[in-house]
Protein backbone atom coordinates (compact mmCIF):
# COMPACT_ATOMS: atom_id res chain seq x y z
CA UNK A 1 0.00 0.00 0.00
CA UNK A 2 1.47 3.38 -1.13
CA UNK A 3 0.63 6.69 0.54
CA UNK A 4 1.14 8.74 -2.28
CA UNK A 5 -0.95 9.25 -5.33
CA UNK A 6 0.67 8.13 -7.92
CA UNK A 7 0.11 8.92 -12.12
CA UNK A 8 -1.30 5.59 -12.42
CA UNK A 9 -2.33 4.15 -8.91
CA UNK A 10 -3.35 0.79 -9.95
CA UNK A 11 0.15 -0.01 -11.31
CA UNK A 12 2.72 -1.70 -9.69
CA UNK A 13 6.05 0.39 -10.25
CA UNK A 14 9.36 -1.02 -9.81
CA UNK A 15 11.33 1.20 -7.15
CA UNK A 16 14.45 2.65 -8.55
CA UNK A 17 17.47 2.21 -5.98
CA UNK A 18 20.30 3.11 -8.08
CA UNK A 19 21.97 4.35 -11.65
CA UNK A 20 24.75 4.42 -13.27
CA UNK A 21 25.77 6.22 -16.56
CA UNK A 22 22.73 5.18 -19.21
CA UNK A 23 21.40 2.49 -16.61
CA UNK A 24 19.24 2.70 -13.82
CA UNK A 25 18.73 -0.48 -11.32
CA UNK A 26 15.56 -1.43 -9.65
CA UNK A 27 14.94 -2.55 -6.18
CA UNK A 28 15.40 -6.28 -7.19
CA UNK A 29 18.69 -5.57 -8.91
CA UNK A 30 17.16 -5.84 -12.76
CA UNK A 31 19.24 -3.27 -14.84
CA UNK A 32 17.06 -1.16 -17.33
CA UNK A 33 18.72 0.58 -20.63
CA UNK A 34 17.40 4.22 -20.58
CA UNK A 35 16.40 5.00 -23.74
CA UNK A 36 14.64 7.95 -22.98
CA UNK A 37 16.14 9.80 -20.27
CA UNK A 38 12.37 9.30 -18.51
CA UNK A 39 10.84 11.92 -20.36
CA UNK A 40 13.75 13.56 -22.24
CA UNK A 41 15.48 14.24 -19.65
CA UNK A 42 18.51 12.32 -18.20
CA UNK A 43 20.78 13.43 -21.18
CA UNK A 44 23.81 12.87 -19.15
CA UNK A 45 23.06 9.41 -17.85
CA UNK A 46 22.62 8.73 -13.93
CA UNK A 47 25.12 9.67 -11.28
CA UNK A 48 27.48 11.62 -13.28
CA UNK A 49 30.59 12.01 -10.65
CA UNK A 50 30.75 15.70 -11.54
CA UNK A 51 27.64 16.50 -11.45
CA UNK A 52 27.69 14.95 -8.37
CA UNK A 53 30.70 16.71 -6.90
CA UNK A 54 29.22 19.99 -8.14
CA UNK A 55 26.00 19.71 -5.95
CA UNK A 56 28.05 18.16 -2.85
CA UNK A 57 30.25 21.41 -3.41
CA UNK A 58 27.40 23.43 -3.25
CA UNK A 59 25.20 22.21 -1.12
CA UNK A 60 28.70 22.57 1.93
CA UNK A 61 28.10 26.02 1.05
CA UNK A 62 24.60 27.31 0.24
CA UNK A 63 21.34 25.51 -0.78
CA UNK A 64 18.78 28.23 -0.79
CA UNK A 65 18.99 32.22 -0.27
CA UNK A 66 15.23 33.85 -1.62
CA UNK A 67 15.54 35.62 -4.45
CA UNK A 68 13.92 38.89 -3.32
CA UNK A 69 16.70 39.16 -0.33
CA UNK A 70 19.69 37.94 -2.73
CA UNK A 71 21.80 36.58 -5.93
CA UNK A 72 24.02 34.02 -5.88
CA UNK A 73 27.06 32.63 -7.39
CA UNK A 74 25.97 29.56 -9.21
CA UNK A 75 22.40 31.74 -10.36
CA UNK A 76 24.41 34.28 -11.88
CA UNK A 77 26.95 31.87 -13.44
CA UNK A 78 23.71 30.03 -14.94
CA UNK A 79 22.07 32.96 -16.71
CA UNK A 80 25.73 34.20 -18.23
CA UNK A 81 26.52 30.41 -19.27
CA UNK A 82 23.00 29.90 -20.81
CA UNK A 83 23.09 33.54 -22.70
CA UNK A 84 26.19 33.60 -23.45
CA UNK A 85 25.68 30.05 -25.72
CA UNK A 86 22.14 31.22 -27.02
CA UNK A 87 21.36 33.22 -30.32
CA UNK A 88 22.40 36.58 -29.95
CA UNK A 89 19.23 38.31 -29.35
CA UNK A 90 18.35 36.21 -26.11
CA UNK A 91 20.02 38.33 -23.68
CA UNK A 92 18.27 37.12 -20.67
CA UNK A 93 17.53 34.46 -18.36
CA UNK A 94 14.38 33.12 -15.69
CA UNK A 95 15.11 30.85 -13.91
CA UNK A 96 12.10 28.52 -12.92
CA UNK A 97 11.77 24.88 -11.60
CA UNK A 98 10.69 23.10 -14.54
CA UNK A 99 9.15 23.20 -17.99
CA UNK A 100 5.51 24.08 -17.05
CA UNK A 101 7.10 27.33 -15.08
CA UNK A 102 8.90 28.33 -17.91
CA UNK A 103 5.79 28.63 -20.15
CA UNK A 104 3.78 29.88 -17.78
CA UNK A 105 6.40 32.52 -17.24
CA UNK A 106 6.48 33.24 -21.36
CA UNK A 107 2.78 33.68 -21.25
CA UNK A 108 2.99 36.34 -18.60
CA UNK A 109 5.80 37.61 -19.43
CA UNK A 110 4.18 38.85 -23.43
CA UNK A 111 1.40 39.71 -22.17
CA UNK A 112 2.85 42.18 -19.66
CA UNK A 113 5.13 43.16 -22.61
CA UNK A 114 2.30 43.87 -24.90
CA UNK A 115 0.83 46.03 -21.52
CA UNK A 116 3.77 47.70 -20.92
CA UNK A 117 4.35 49.10 -24.55
CA UNK A 118 1.25 50.17 -24.68
CA UNK A 119 -0.80 47.61 -26.35
CA UNK A 120 -3.43 46.18 -23.81
CA UNK A 121 -5.54 44.61 -26.16
CA UNK A 122 -3.22 41.80 -26.81
CA UNK A 123 -4.94 39.22 -25.05
CA UNK A 124 -4.93 36.02 -27.63
CA UNK A 125 -2.09 33.21 -27.93
CA UNK A 126 -2.07 31.21 -30.78
CA UNK A 127 -0.48 27.63 -31.04
CA UNK A 128 -0.96 23.67 -32.29
CA UNK A 129 -2.51 21.25 -32.04
CA UNK A 130 -1.53 17.81 -30.65
CA UNK A 131 1.61 20.01 -28.93
CA UNK A 132 2.14 19.98 -25.18
CA UNK A 133 3.35 22.56 -23.10
CA UNK A 134 2.99 21.55 -19.46
CA UNK A 135 -0.07 21.09 -17.10
CA UNK A 136 -0.49 24.08 -15.22
CA UNK A 137 -3.41 26.24 -16.33
CA UNK A 138 -1.76 28.46 -18.79
CA UNK A 139 0.47 25.96 -20.26
CA UNK A 140 -2.68 23.45 -20.73
CA UNK A 141 -4.43 25.87 -22.59
CA UNK A 142 -2.44 26.74 -24.99
CA UNK A 143 -0.89 23.06 -25.17
CA UNK A 144 -3.20 21.22 -27.94
CA UNK A 145 -2.90 17.66 -26.37
CA UNK A 146 -7.03 16.65 -26.04
CA UNK A 147 -7.07 14.16 -23.60
CA UNK A 148 -5.09 16.45 -20.65
CA UNK A 149 -7.27 19.19 -21.95
CA UNK A 150 -10.14 17.70 -21.70
CA UNK A 151 -11.59 17.62 -17.81
CA UNK A 152 -10.08 21.57 -17.44
CA UNK A 153 -11.44 22.87 -20.55
CA UNK A 154 -13.94 25.41 -18.87
CA UNK A 155 -10.84 26.65 -16.81
CA UNK A 156 -8.88 26.94 -19.52
CA UNK A 157 -8.07 30.90 -21.03
CA UNK A 158 -9.25 30.72 -24.93
CA UNK A 159 -6.24 29.80 -27.31
CA UNK A 160 -6.58 29.17 -30.77
CA UNK A 161 -4.87 25.98 -32.36
CA UNK A 162 -3.78 25.51 -36.06
CA UNK A 163 -2.64 22.34 -37.13
CA UNK A 164 0.67 20.97 -36.35
CA UNK A 165 3.79 20.74 -38.51
CA UNK A 166 3.14 16.82 -39.43
CA UNK A 167 4.49 15.76 -42.97
CA UNK A 168 3.68 12.18 -42.32
CA UNK A 169 0.21 12.33 -41.82
CA UNK A 170 -0.65 16.26 -43.86
CA UNK A 171 1.84 16.32 -46.34
CA UNK A 172 -0.12 15.87 -49.86
CA UNK A 173 1.67 13.26 -52.07
CA UNK A 174 1.12 16.21 -54.87
CA UNK A 175 3.46 18.63 -52.45
CA UNK A 176 6.98 19.13 -52.37
CA UNK A 177 8.38 19.69 -48.40
CA UNK A 178 9.16 23.28 -49.06
CA UNK A 179 5.20 23.94 -50.20
CA UNK A 180 4.00 21.98 -47.62
CA UNK A 181 5.83 23.92 -44.85
CA UNK A 182 4.47 26.69 -46.56
CA UNK A 183 1.05 26.08 -46.34
CA UNK A 184 1.26 24.71 -41.89
CA UNK A 185 2.94 28.10 -41.56
CA UNK A 186 0.48 29.89 -43.57
CA UNK A 187 -2.19 28.36 -41.68
CA UNK A 188 -1.27 30.67 -38.55
CA UNK A 189 -1.38 33.55 -40.95
CA UNK A 190 -5.54 32.65 -41.59
CA UNK A 191 -5.61 32.26 -38.01
CA UNK A 192 -4.28 35.19 -37.16
CA UNK A 193 -6.18 37.67 -39.70
CA UNK A 194 -9.29 35.39 -38.57
CA UNK A 195 -8.62 36.48 -34.61
CA UNK A 196 -7.48 40.07 -35.75
CA UNK A 197 -3.78 40.60 -35.59
CA UNK A 198 -4.12 43.37 -33.19
CA UNK A 199 -5.85 41.24 -30.64
CA UNK A 200 -2.99 38.51 -30.93
CA UNK A 201 0.32 38.31 -28.18
CA UNK A 202 2.15 35.33 -29.34
CA UNK A 203 2.80 32.23 -31.19
CA UNK A 204 3.59 29.02 -29.08
CA UNK A 205 5.45 26.35 -30.85
CA UNK A 206 7.50 23.05 -29.50
CA UNK A 207 10.81 23.46 -32.57
CA UNK A 208 10.63 19.93 -32.89
CA UNK A 209 7.40 18.22 -31.24
CA UNK A 210 7.56 16.30 -28.26
CA UNK A 211 5.76 13.73 -26.24
CA UNK A 212 2.12 14.06 -28.19
CA UNK A 213 2.96 13.03 -31.39
CA UNK A 214 6.24 11.16 -31.16
CA UNK A 215 9.03 14.14 -32.39
CA UNK A 216 7.92 16.02 -35.37
CA UNK A 217 10.50 18.12 -36.81
CA UNK A 218 9.54 20.88 -38.35
CA UNK A 219 9.85 20.76 -42.41
CA UNK A 220 12.94 22.81 -44.05
CA UNK A 221 11.59 26.49 -43.77
CA UNK A 222 8.54 26.28 -41.98
CA UNK A 223 9.74 28.26 -39.31
CA UNK A 224 11.29 30.63 -41.29
CA UNK A 225 7.89 31.71 -42.70
CA UNK A 226 6.29 31.31 -39.47
CA UNK A 227 9.14 34.24 -37.96
CA UNK A 228 8.10 36.48 -41.03
CA UNK A 229 4.31 36.02 -40.40
CA UNK A 230 4.92 37.20 -36.47
CA UNK A 231 7.09 39.93 -37.58
CA UNK A 232 4.51 40.85 -39.95
CA UNK A 233 1.80 40.91 -37.02
CA UNK A 234 4.04 42.06 -34.56
CA UNK A 235 3.10 39.22 -32.49
CA UNK A 236 6.08 37.40 -30.57
CA UNK A 237 7.54 33.91 -30.84
CA UNK A 238 7.84 31.69 -28.11
CA UNK A 239 9.67 28.24 -28.91
CA UNK A 240 8.74 25.44 -26.51
CA UNK A 241 12.55 23.82 -26.38
CA UNK A 242 11.71 22.13 -22.98
CA UNK A 243 12.18 18.60 -24.57
CA UNK A 244 14.00 19.54 -28.04
CA UNK A 245 16.47 22.35 -26.50
CA UNK A 246 19.48 21.83 -24.61
CA UNK A 247 21.55 19.70 -27.13
CA UNK A 248 18.91 17.07 -27.57
CA UNK A 249 18.69 17.61 -31.05
CA UNK A 250 22.21 17.95 -31.77
CA UNK A 251 22.77 21.72 -31.59
CA UNK A 252 22.29 23.43 -27.96
CA UNK A 253 19.38 25.23 -28.81
CA UNK A 254 16.78 23.37 -31.46
CA UNK A 255 16.17 26.52 -33.49
CA UNK A 256 19.61 27.27 -34.51
CA UNK A 257 18.76 24.49 -37.00
CA UNK A 258 16.29 26.51 -38.38
CA UNK A 259 18.04 29.75 -38.56
CA UNK A 260 15.42 31.50 -37.31
CA UNK A 261 15.24 33.96 -34.26
CA UNK A 262 12.79 33.54 -31.19
CA UNK A 263 11.49 36.32 -28.88
CA UNK A 264 11.14 33.68 -26.09
CA UNK A 265 12.59 30.08 -25.64
CA UNK A 266 11.51 28.20 -22.92
CA UNK A 267 13.88 25.40 -21.33
CA UNK A 268 13.71 22.48 -18.80
CA UNK A 269 14.56 18.65 -18.54
CA UNK A 270 18.03 18.53 -20.12
CA UNK A 271 18.83 21.55 -18.64
CA UNK A 272 19.32 19.95 -15.32
CA UNK A 273 19.59 16.41 -16.93
CA UNK A 274 17.46 15.10 -13.92
CA UNK A 275 19.81 16.40 -11.14
CA UNK A 276 17.72 19.47 -9.82
CA UNK A 277 14.40 20.28 -11.28
CA UNK A 278 14.66 23.38 -13.13
CA UNK A 279 13.52 25.22 -16.32
CA UNK A 280 14.40 28.67 -17.61
CA UNK A 281 13.26 31.25 -20.16
CA UNK A 282 15.73 33.08 -22.29
CA UNK A 283 14.45 36.14 -23.50
CA UNK A 284 15.23 39.31 -25.71
CA UNK A 285 16.24 42.41 -24.88
CA UNK A 286 13.60 44.34 -26.24
CA UNK A 287 11.40 42.45 -23.65
CA UNK A 288 13.57 43.10 -20.92
CA UNK A 289 14.01 46.43 -21.46
CA UNK A 290 10.23 47.17 -22.10
CA UNK A 291 9.18 45.67 -18.66
CA UNK A 292 12.54 46.76 -16.63
CA UNK A 293 12.29 50.20 -18.70
CA UNK A 294 8.45 50.37 -18.12
CA UNK A 295 6.75 48.89 -14.77
CA UNK A 296 10.38 47.81 -13.64
CA UNK A 297 9.17 44.29 -12.09
CA UNK A 298 7.75 41.19 -14.27
CA UNK A 299 4.53 40.57 -11.87
CA UNK A 300 5.51 37.09 -11.32
CA UNK A 301 7.48 34.62 -9.36
CA UNK A 302 7.72 31.37 -7.45
CA UNK A 303 9.49 30.77 -4.14
CA UNK A 304 12.03 28.07 -5.47
CA UNK A 305 13.07 30.44 -8.57
CA UNK A 306 16.72 30.70 -9.02
CA UNK A 307 17.32 27.70 -6.69
CA UNK A 308 21.12 28.00 -5.65
CA UNK A 309 21.26 24.47 -5.62
CA UNK A 310 19.49 23.58 -8.79
CA UNK A 311 21.11 26.55 -10.84
CA UNK A 312 24.49 24.69 -9.61
CA UNK A 313 23.53 21.70 -11.24
CA UNK A 314 22.27 23.24 -14.25
CA UNK A 315 25.66 24.71 -14.45
CA UNK A 316 27.40 21.76 -14.12
CA UNK A 317 25.56 19.54 -16.64
CA UNK A 318 26.16 22.43 -19.19
CA UNK A 319 29.50 22.71 -18.67
CA UNK A 320 30.06 19.06 -18.72
CA UNK A 321 27.81 18.70 -22.39
CA UNK A 322 30.27 21.34 -23.65
CA UNK A 323 33.77 20.08 -21.91
CA UNK A 324 33.22 16.68 -23.19
CA UNK A 325 31.59 18.10 -26.82
CA UNK A 326 28.50 15.64 -26.16
CA UNK A 327 26.62 17.77 -29.22
CA UNK A 328 29.20 15.94 -31.71
CA UNK A 329 28.25 12.78 -29.79
CA UNK A 330 24.42 13.52 -29.83
CA UNK A 331 25.01 14.01 -33.68
CA UNK A 332 27.05 10.52 -34.07
CA UNK A 333 25.15 8.34 -32.26
CA UNK A 334 21.71 10.15 -33.44
CA UNK A 335 22.97 8.95 -36.90
CA UNK A 336 23.83 5.54 -35.64
CA UNK A 337 20.73 4.85 -33.98
CA UNK A 338 18.52 6.37 -37.14
CA UNK A 339 20.38 3.51 -39.59
CA UNK A 340 20.19 1.00 -37.05
CA UNK A 341 16.58 1.60 -36.35
CA UNK A 342 15.89 2.02 -40.47
CA UNK A 343 17.84 -1.49 -40.75
CA UNK A 344 15.49 -2.93 -37.99
CA UNK A 345 12.55 -2.02 -38.96
CA UNK A 346 12.34 -0.51 -42.64
CA UNK A 347 10.38 -3.65 -43.97
CA UNK A 348 9.07 -4.17 -40.19
CA UNK A 349 4.80 -4.43 -41.77
CA UNK A 350 3.79 -1.47 -38.55
CA UNK A 351 6.14 0.89 -38.47
CA UNK A 352 5.35 3.83 -40.11
CA UNK A 353 7.46 6.27 -40.16
CA UNK A 354 10.86 7.02 -38.29
CA UNK A 355 11.58 10.11 -37.69
CA UNK A 356 13.85 12.95 -35.43
CA UNK A 357 16.70 14.89 -34.80
CA UNK A 358 19.80 13.96 -33.21
CA UNK A 359 19.04 11.60 -29.98
CA UNK A 360 15.32 12.54 -30.36
CA UNK A 361 13.51 10.21 -32.01
CA UNK A 362 10.14 8.79 -32.91
CA UNK A 363 8.61 5.69 -34.30
CA UNK A 364 4.68 6.19 -35.42
CA UNK A 365 3.52 2.52 -35.43
CA UNK A 366 0.27 1.72 -37.46
CA UNK A 367 -1.86 -1.28 -38.12
CA UNK A 368 -1.66 -0.72 -42.32
CA UNK A 369 1.70 0.96 -43.62
CA UNK A 370 0.10 1.79 -46.97
CA UNK A 371 -3.81 3.35 -45.60
CA UNK A 372 -1.41 4.60 -42.74
CA UNK A 373 -4.56 3.44 -40.67
CA UNK A 374 -3.40 3.28 -36.88
CA UNK A 375 -4.57 0.81 -34.62
CA UNK A 376 -7.50 1.57 -32.49
CA UNK A 377 -6.93 3.05 -29.52
CA UNK A 378 -8.38 0.48 -27.64
CA UNK A 379 -5.81 -1.71 -27.98
CA UNK A 380 -3.78 -0.05 -25.60
CA UNK A 381 -0.26 -0.43 -27.88
CA UNK A 382 1.44 2.04 -26.47
CA UNK A 383 0.91 0.57 -22.78
CA UNK A 384 1.55 -2.90 -23.83
CA UNK A 385 4.94 -1.31 -25.31
CA UNK A 386 5.85 0.23 -22.13
CA UNK A 387 5.24 -2.87 -20.50
CA UNK A 388 6.94 -5.39 -22.55
CA UNK A 389 10.23 -2.97 -23.18
CA UNK A 390 10.32 -2.63 -18.94
CA UNK A 391 10.16 -6.91 -18.98
CA UNK A 392 13.00 -6.79 -21.45
CA UNK A 393 14.84 -4.02 -19.02
CA UNK A 394 14.68 -1.08 -21.54
CA UNK A 395 13.33 2.50 -20.96
CA UNK A 396 11.19 3.54 -24.09
CA UNK A 397 8.63 6.26 -23.88
CA UNK A 398 5.52 5.67 -25.85
CA UNK A 399 2.71 7.55 -26.46
CA UNK A 400 -1.28 7.75 -27.78
CA UNK A 401 -3.24 10.02 -29.91
CA UNK A 402 -1.19 11.68 -31.97
CA UNK A 403 -2.70 11.81 -34.76
CA UNK A 404 -5.88 13.63 -33.49
CA UNK A 405 -5.67 13.17 -29.50
CA UNK A 406 -7.47 10.01 -29.99
CA UNK A 407 -5.45 7.62 -32.66
CA UNK A 408 -2.07 6.90 -33.20
CA UNK A 409 0.59 4.88 -31.19
CA UNK A 410 4.39 6.23 -31.13
CA UNK A 411 8.08 5.69 -29.66
CA UNK A 412 10.05 8.44 -28.22
CA UNK A 413 13.55 7.58 -28.06
CA UNK A 414 15.56 9.76 -25.97
CA UNK A 415 18.84 8.56 -24.79
CA UNK A 416 21.49 10.32 -22.68
CA UNK A 417 24.11 12.37 -24.23
CA UNK A 418 27.00 9.38 -23.35
CA UNK A 419 25.20 7.20 -25.36
CA UNK A 420 27.98 4.64 -26.81
CA UNK A 421 27.77 2.13 -30.47
CA UNK A 422 27.23 -1.05 -27.89
CA UNK A 423 24.66 1.03 -26.32
CA UNK A 424 22.60 1.53 -29.45
CA UNK A 425 23.00 -2.14 -30.68
CA UNK A 426 21.64 -2.96 -27.53
CA UNK A 427 18.99 -0.56 -27.36
CA UNK A 428 17.80 -1.61 -31.00
CA UNK A 429 18.12 -5.12 -30.09
CA UNK A 430 15.90 -5.03 -26.76
CA UNK A 431 13.47 -2.72 -28.91
CA UNK A 432 12.73 -5.52 -31.85
CA UNK A 433 12.37 -7.87 -29.03
CA UNK A 434 9.58 -5.52 -27.42
CA UNK A 435 7.79 -4.29 -30.17
CA UNK A 436 7.45 -8.26 -31.46
CA UNK A 437 6.07 -9.07 -28.06
CA UNK A 438 3.60 -5.60 -27.88
CA UNK A 439 2.44 -6.38 -31.34
CA UNK A 440 2.15 -10.12 -30.45
CA UNK A 441 -0.50 -9.24 -27.71
CA UNK A 442 -2.97 -7.39 -30.28
CA UNK A 443 -2.69 -8.93 -33.65
N1 LIG B 1 6.89 21.65 -22.80
C1 LIG B 1 7.23 20.50 -23.40
C2 LIG B 1 7.57 20.51 -24.86
C3 LIG B 1 7.29 19.31 -22.67
O1 LIG B 1 7.61 18.17 -23.29
C4 LIG B 1 6.97 19.34 -21.29
C5 LIG B 1 6.99 18.10 -20.49
O2 LIG B 1 6.97 17.01 -20.99
C6 LIG B 1 6.61 20.56 -20.71
C7 LIG B 1 6.59 21.70 -21.49
C8 LIG B 1 6.27 20.64 -19.25
O3 LIG B 1 7.41 20.46 -18.49
P1 LIG B 1 7.31 19.97 -16.97
O4 LIG B 1 6.75 18.59 -16.99
O5 LIG B 1 8.72 20.05 -16.48
O6 LIG B 1 6.43 20.92 -16.25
Amino acid sequence: MSQILHRKPDLNLPQAVGGEGVYLRDHNGKQFLDACGGAAVSCLGHNHPQVLAALREQLERLSFAHTSFFTTEPLEKLGAHLTSHAPDNLTHAYLVSGGSEAIEASLKLARQYFVEIGEPQRTHFIARQQSYHGNTLGALAVGGNIERRAPYSPLLMETSHIAPCYAYRHQRTEESEVEYARRAADELEQKIVQVGAHKVIAFVAETVGGATAGVLPPATGYFKRVRGICDRHKILLILDEVMCGMGRCGTLYACEAEGVRADMVALAKGLGGGYQPIGALLLENRIFDAVVGGSGTFLHGHTYMGHALASAAALAVQQIIQRDSLLANVQKQGQALMRGLHAVFDEHPHIGDIRGRGLFIGLEIVQCRKTKKPFAPATKLHAKLKQAAMQNGLMIYPGAGGIDGISGHHILLAPPFIFTESHVDELLSKLETSVAAALGDIT
